[in-house]
């Protein structure tokens, strides 16, 4: 067995096994999407302020819309007097001026009258903001003001979020709910944005059955394509389950072929391993132009990758993902993710990395860069601590399912010692048990 301080030169590095895949993924073709549909896509054309936002002189607070000098020297003790000549609600515009001595009862958000040049919030004078029920507002014939104001008080000015002209958003902006709001208080009803990827999904292996059939001696629920689909899902790719291709040369080919036709980024998981004879690997080779590769990561050492040409013409890239369930998630998490954002216009996104305290041993066998499930968890110390979610086998499931991060072991590390610092990479900021 190779020690860890010695690099087997057959392993390809994790960083060089992404960039070979980000390399063939290109970004899809844009579509014209309504905004209120387009939340997780990515814009294709910078957005251009058509006008100023907010586009008036407005109010900050319900008050009175008066003139400063009318206001001096007002106080509690002395209250000022001020002729109520009228009342503005947001959407409405101010039909005269504030003269001196003048006000006018103004609610947030109503564009300033001509004239006026503060706003007395009801706070400020003697009206408190209530009114006897049914009392309009020309029978509240004047009010009292209690504070003297400066000029510009409580005003939100013409263009002071955006102006016209503004580049307001770039192109490669993902559209989350500020950056749709935004849009829409520009008045805009569509957007361009890359195409969300169609990403399909195949399972191979005879041992494998789909939920909802019953079991059979030998046989193991096909748990990888419905992972992978709500991961696909869940990063922005419209997933769509391929089914499962028996281990023959004939139905893998057609199954590929025929989830080539709709798809633009193909997944397949198991029969990548070096050293078995699955078929998966033979067709690979047959019909498409990949490379198996051997990276330097545990779980997910087998992977393959390269591109299918589909019945139109379009090469597809494919990901070949292991058969192990946590190998394939986490390669998929690694790379499948990050082919994601490229294919819909983003640029690729890396987990955010913490430093953590190790609570257990994370041990490294085989000099590949280990990434151990665990539980991230911020103690009374003000330190993260990450601990391992049990049994780290390959097969081990639900040793993803209790992670909210992977703590890693440096592929030139004996192993992390429990009580030492090492990177985690947070999938999830929530816990999942919570
Ligand atoms: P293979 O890569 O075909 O050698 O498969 C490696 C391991 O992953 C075997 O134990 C398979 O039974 C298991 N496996 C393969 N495909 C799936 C799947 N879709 N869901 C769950 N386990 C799988
Ligand atoms: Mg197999």
């Amino acid at each position: 067995m190779p020690r860890p301080t010695e690099p087997p030169v057959d392993m390809l590095p994790v960083e060089d096994a992404l960039q070979r895949i980000l390399d063939l993924c290109e970004p899809l073709p844009a579509e014209t999407r309504p905004i209120d549909d387009a939340v997780g896509q990515v814009l294709t054309e910078p957005i251009t302020a058509p006008f100023d936002i907010p586009p008036h002189d407005n109010t900050a607070m319900d008050g009175y819309a008066v003139q400063s000098a009318s206001t001096d020297g007002a106080s509690e003790r002395a209250p000022l007097r001020l002729r109520v000549i009228g009342e503005l609600a947001a959407g409405y515009l101010y039909d005269g001026a504030v003269g001196p001595g003048e006000a006018v009862r103004i609610m947030t958000g109503a564009p300033m009258p001509d004239g006026a040049d503060t706003i007395v919030p009801f706070e400020e004078t003697d009206e408190q903001g209530l009114r006897a029920p049914g009392q309009q507002h020309g029978e509240i014939a004047d009010v009292g003001i209690l504070k003297a104001a400066a000029p510009g008080n409580n005003i939100r000015r013409r263009g002071e979020d955006v102006r016209q002209g503004d580049r307001v958003l770039e192109r490669g902006a993902l559209l989350r709910g500020p950056e749709i709001a935004v849009l829409a208080s520009l008045g805009v009803a569509e957007v361009q944005v890359a195409r969300r990827p169609r990403v399909a999904i195949l399972s191979t292996g005879d041992e494998l059955l789909s939920p909802g059939q019953p079991p059979a001696p030998g046989k193991i629920y096909d748990s990888n394509s419905y992972g992978l689909s709500a991961l696909v899902q869940q990063y922005g790719g419209i997933p769509s389950r391929a089914g499962i291709a028996a281990d023959t040369i004939e139905a893998l080919t057609a199954a590929i072929q025929h989830a080539l036709a709709d798809a633009d980024l193909l997944i397949t998981s198991a029969g990548v391993s070096r050293g078995d004879f699955d078929v998966v690997k033979e067709v690979l080779v047959r019909e498409g132009a990949i490379d198996f590769w051997t990276v330097r990561m545990k779980p997910g050492k087998p992977l393959a990758f390269g591109r299918f040409t589909a019945p139109d013409g379009r090469r597809v890239p494919h990901i070949g993902l292991p058969g192990n369930p946590v190998s394939s998630l986490l390669a998929f998490e690694l790379f499948g993710r990050l082919a994601i954002h490229k294919l819909m216009g983003r640029e690729p996104q890396p987990r955010p990395v913490l430093r953590a305290i190790a609570e257990d041993d994370i041990i490294n066998t085989d000099a590949r860069r280990v990434y151990a499930r665990a539980t991230m968890e911020r103690h009374a110390d003000g330190r993260w601590h990450a601990r391992l979610t049990g049994p780290q086998g390959s097969g081990v499931l639900t040793s993803m399912a209790l992670a909210n991060g992977y703590a890693v072991c440096p592929e030139d590390a004996e192993r992390v010692r429990a009580g030492e610092e090492c990177d985690v990479i947070m999938v999830d900021w929530e816990h999942p048990t919570d």
